[in-house]
């Protein structure tokens, strides 16, 4: 059945001010409810599986905050969960960017119609897409949410909207305990020789309330 659900519903955290999400520069980062992956090494369970039971934020309060800082911010990060299965994200993005501050979307790169739809539409300025880790790997890394085959085919389609849209697109691969060294080296090569991966360590997931 189709997601009904207004679009501001799904966004269920926010920090005000970060310094890592958008490397180099100054953001706010939200947050939307909701994920189609399972990873057992998730660092926003609530988020991704219980985004209903958090606390809703409201929109014009949200949009006043950012206008009101926006000297201070350099952009707005949107994360999760994973945006792109929330029904209605280019209005969601849309009003961001009604704020007149750039946006980026952090993805787990499984809907690459959708990146595509929003990098076209010039919704964002920039994408973080992940990585997980070996195409092998993927069912496991991804609690089964994503077979070897889907993985390798949807993150092609990434890797040629990156070369499409340089220095828009940027990927990235936490090292959760199940990688080795080995399985770092075969993800770096997975990723086309012209586009940057970042690996970023690992850290024990986060609580929800440090959300609100
Ligand atoms: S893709 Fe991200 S939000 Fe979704 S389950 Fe995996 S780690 Fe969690």
């Amino acid at each position: 059945m189709a997601d009904t659900t207004p679009v501001w519903e799904r966004v269920r955290g926010m920090v005000p001010v970060s310094l890592c999400d958008w490397p180099g520069k100054i953001t706010c980062v939200l947050f939307s409810g909701g994920c189609n992956l399972r990873c057992p090494t998730c660092h926003n369970a609530s988020l991704a599986w219980n985004w209903a039971s958090l606390p809703g934020l409201d929109k014009s309060a949200v949009l006043a905050d950012l206008r009101r800082r926006k000297r201070w911010l350099d952009g707005i990060t949107l994360s999760g969960g994973e945006p792109t299965c929330v029904a209605g994200l280019e209005e969601l993005l849309a009003d961001l960017a009604s704020t007149g501050l750039p946006v980026k979307l952090d993805s787990n790169g499984s809907a690459p119609h959708v990146l595509r739809r929003v990098l076209e539409a010039g919704l964002v300025q920039a994408l973080a897409v992940d990585v997980k880790g070996p195409w092998a790997m993927y069912p496991e890394l991804t609690g089964q949410g994503m077979a070897a085959d889907t993985a390798r085919d949807a993150l092609a389609e990434v890797f040629a909207l990156a070369l499409a849209y340089p220095g828009q697109v940027y990927f990235r691969c936490t090292k959760v305990p199940d990688l080795t060294a080995a399985d770092l080296e075969a993800t770096r090569a997975q990723v086309p020789g012209d586009l940057s991966l970042h690996f970023q360590d690992y850290v024990e997931p986060r609580c929800h309330d440090d959300f609100s």
